[in-house]
């Protein structure tokens, strides 16, 4: 038997057909196509789902369940996405809409909470009994895999790893708050903290990286750390030591044996997670345990999320 992981993003439908010990087999890409009607995001989850399978080569038959990773407050035991600023979901029964169309059953979870456990199942976790993942892209992702199941609070809005304050009454969140994890260790953050120190200092070579400020993303200041700017340094430094305190904190609560970092920012690799490790050491509660947590990349991209998908009704 197989399984149908589909996750749904802003921009693109990814689907695949997965075994259940966590390897892909066909898959398929189709546009989100938004703004657009529940109903009609459906009918392309189903169009994407029919493609992977026919790419598979086997039959729908073959397929034992679908799940599907949504950004927003999914309520799993429902099937209903309670609210999706992206999707403009709103109590939307996103699990009857696309079971209507495949006559297969249909699980959902929150997207960040599906790319934990497909990292748990068969990435950076694959031989661990906890894992914590967080991935640094627009915002800050996370989920968290605790003895096979997944940390989803009562009320299915947990594990919001971003959301947790590591400056009281500093940049202002998304979320509404501020000071939030994610208000500065986003690539959307990293790349604010690098046009503020490019304002302010006329003569860094991040101007001759980046140009100008809008063409700002989340390597320049790594490109300009290679040239041996000190101002692209000091924004360096800095991220990591919020990077780090926000990290620390999570492993102090958790305790995981495995946290992953995920997102564009981690293709810098041990550039990154090597100070990233160093200042964790100091400030990790377990620091003299002879049991450790491993901070290591995240192994599975955007497979991730896939994969935990389609796996869900073996970890529920
Ligand atoms: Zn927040």
């Amino acid at each position: 038997m197989y399984y149908l992981g589909v996750d749904l993003g802003g921009t693109n439908i990814a689907s695949a057909v997965v075994t259940e010990k966590g390897e892909l087999l066909g898959r398929s890409s189709i546009p989100t196509g938004l703004p657009d009607s529940p109903e009609h995001i459906a009918e392309r989850i189903a169009e994407s789902c029919r493609q992977a399978v026919s790419a598979t080569g086997c039959s729908l038959e073959d397929i034992e369940s679908i799940g599907i990773g949504t950004p927003g407050i999914t309520n799993i035991e429902e099937g209903v996405v309670e609210y999706s600023c992206n999707l403009d979901f709103n109590d939307t029964p996103l699990s009857a809409l696309v079971e209507d169309l495949m006559h297969r059953p249909v699980l959902l979870e929150n997207d960040a909470n599906a790319a934990a456990l497909g990292e748990y199942i068969a990435g950076s976790g694959k031989d661990a009994d906890s894992l914590v993942a967080i991935t640094l892209g627009t915002g800050v992702g996370g989920g968290v895999v605790i003895n096979n199941r997944l940390l989803t609070g009562f009320n299915f809005a947990g594990g919001e790893i971003g959301h947790f304050v590591i400056v009281e009454d500093g940049e202002p969140c998304n979320c509404g708050r501020k000071g939030c994890f994610e208000a500065y260790c986003s690539a959307t953050a990293l790349i604010r903290q690098t046009r503020r120190a490019m304002e302010a200092n006329p003569d860094s070579l991040m101007w001759q990286v980046a140009r100008a400020l809008d063409q700002v993303d989340g390597r320049t200041v790594f490109d300009a750390m290679l040239l041996g700017d000190k101002t692209a340094t000091e924004v360096f430094q800095t991220y990591v030591k919020h990077l780090a305190c926000g990290l620390a904190s999570v492993i102090n609560i958790f305790q995981p044996e495995v946290l992953c970092v995920g997102g564009g920012i981690c293709n810098q690799g041990e550039t990154l997670l090597g100070p990233v490790r160093e200042l964790v050491e100091q400030e990790d509660y377990a620091r003299h345990s002879r049991h450790r947590t491993r901070i290591v990349r995240a192994a599975l991209g955007n497979d991730a999320g896939i994969i935990g998908a389609a796996l869900l009704p073996l970890y529920r």
